[in-house]
């Protein structure tokens, strides 16, 4: 294994001396993880790379852990890494990141939605120059128009809203050189919305467009409701827009409350009307309780986010790392077990 260097400085990236790391956060894919290691192995043998590829499986249920202790135990290159429960794909992302040690990383999806062959694309793009590859998906194959359309509006929405450009269709299935990966690192928050984070890490960025396949096996763990969780924290992590609109909104009621008052005032002393409002009365309140209480959400939606993040949680909890990596001719090898390794 190679020490983790700490490259702010200019990386040399002359093709036999890279390690790459492929980061693969796993729940519940037992059924694709044969057909997945064997097409990775397949496709990175011939590349002139020395590879890791870091496995962490995210509390399944179906057995997809042990298959990957079994897997690390016969190969060398894998580096199978469990955690204590299902944390989310994003946490196990951190952990794959946090425990990689290549000079270029890869992020993969375990059901093949991201054909891992694009990987010497990337390498080659990474070699010339680019610290970030993201992947920009041309196609959704296999997914139904509602979410693509959903999907196209949301990414327009976020850019709309964020301070920092959030490139549209590109997800997590990128290569990061270990400079930005180091970078990565530094940002603390517990709210993880990995797509934000990439983009405001920054650096050179080559996008490379791709045709996204339909899952090999299995299902996505994803529902609408959770989809839609997602876009939200994914707005109120990188944008105080709402906020402002809260104000703005605020600010228009007072003023057309304070103008129909007035007009109250100036028709009852003109024409000598008596105040007889009861509907009025009634709009008025249920109107103006509306945006109140919209407002008291949308501010207690920051105010939660400032509580966990105050916590200070780790992002994730280690049940255990396993690696065998290959022995040095000079030194024995040892089997890394470690049930103590560091957390985040
Ligand atoms: N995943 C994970 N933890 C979770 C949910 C998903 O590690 O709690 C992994 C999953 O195994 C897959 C990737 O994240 O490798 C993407 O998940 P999925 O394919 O379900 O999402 P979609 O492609 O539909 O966005
Ligand atoms: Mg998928």
């Amino acid at each position: 294994m190679r020490p983790e260097s700490g490259s702010w400085l200019p990386d040399s990236r002359t093709p036999d001396q890279v390690h790459l790391s492929v980061v693969i956060p796993i729940y519940n894919e037992r059924v694709v993880l044969p057909m997945l290691y064997e097409r990775l192995t397949r496709l990175l043998a011939p590349l002139a790379v020395s590879y890791e590829l870091v496995l962490v499986d995210d509390g399944s249920r179906d057995g997809s852990g042990d298959y990957m202790v079994q897997l690390a135990a016969s190969c060398p290159e894998v580096k199978a890494v469990r955690l204590s429960r299902n944390f989310g794909k994003e946490a196990a992302l951190t952990a794959g990141l946090d425990l990689s040690v290549g000079d270029a990383v890869v992020v993969l999806d375990a059901d093949l939605q991201d054909p891992p062959e694009l990987i010497a694309q990337m390498l080659a793009a990474f070699h010339a120059g680019a610290d970030i590859v993201s992947m920009k998906r041309r196609s959704r194959a296999g997914e139904s128009w509602h979410k693509r359309l959903s999907a196209h509006l949301y990414y327009r929405l976020l850019n709309w809203l964020s301070h920092v450009e959030i490139p549209a269709d590109t997800g997590d299935f990128r290569l990061m050189s270990r400079r930005a990966v180091n970078a990565l690192k530094q940002l603390p928050e517990r709210n993880r919305y990995m797509k934000g984070l990439f983009a405001w890490v920054g650096f050179p960025t080559q996008v490379i467009e791709y045709d996204r396949d339909a899952r090999a096996a299995g299902d996505t763990k994803w529902n609408t409701l959770a989809l839609f969780g997602l876009a939200f924290q994914g707005i109120t992590s990188f944008s105080v827009k709402p906020l402002h609109w809260a104000i703005g909104v605020g600010l228009m009621a007072a003023l057309l409350g304070f103008s129909f008052g007035l007009w109250i005032v100036i028709d009852a002393l003109l024409h000598g009307n008596a105040v007889g409002g009861y509907p009025s009365l009634i709009a008025v309140i249920t109107f103006l309780g509306g945006v109140q209480l919209l407002s008291i959400g949308v501010v207690g939606e920051y105010v939660g986010k400032t509580y966990f993040e105050s916590k200070q949680r780790p992002l994730y909890v280690l049940r255990d790392v396993v690696h065998h990596p290959r022995a040095l001719p000079d030194t024995p090898a040892e089997p890394q077990n470690r049930t103590d390794a560091p957390q985040n």
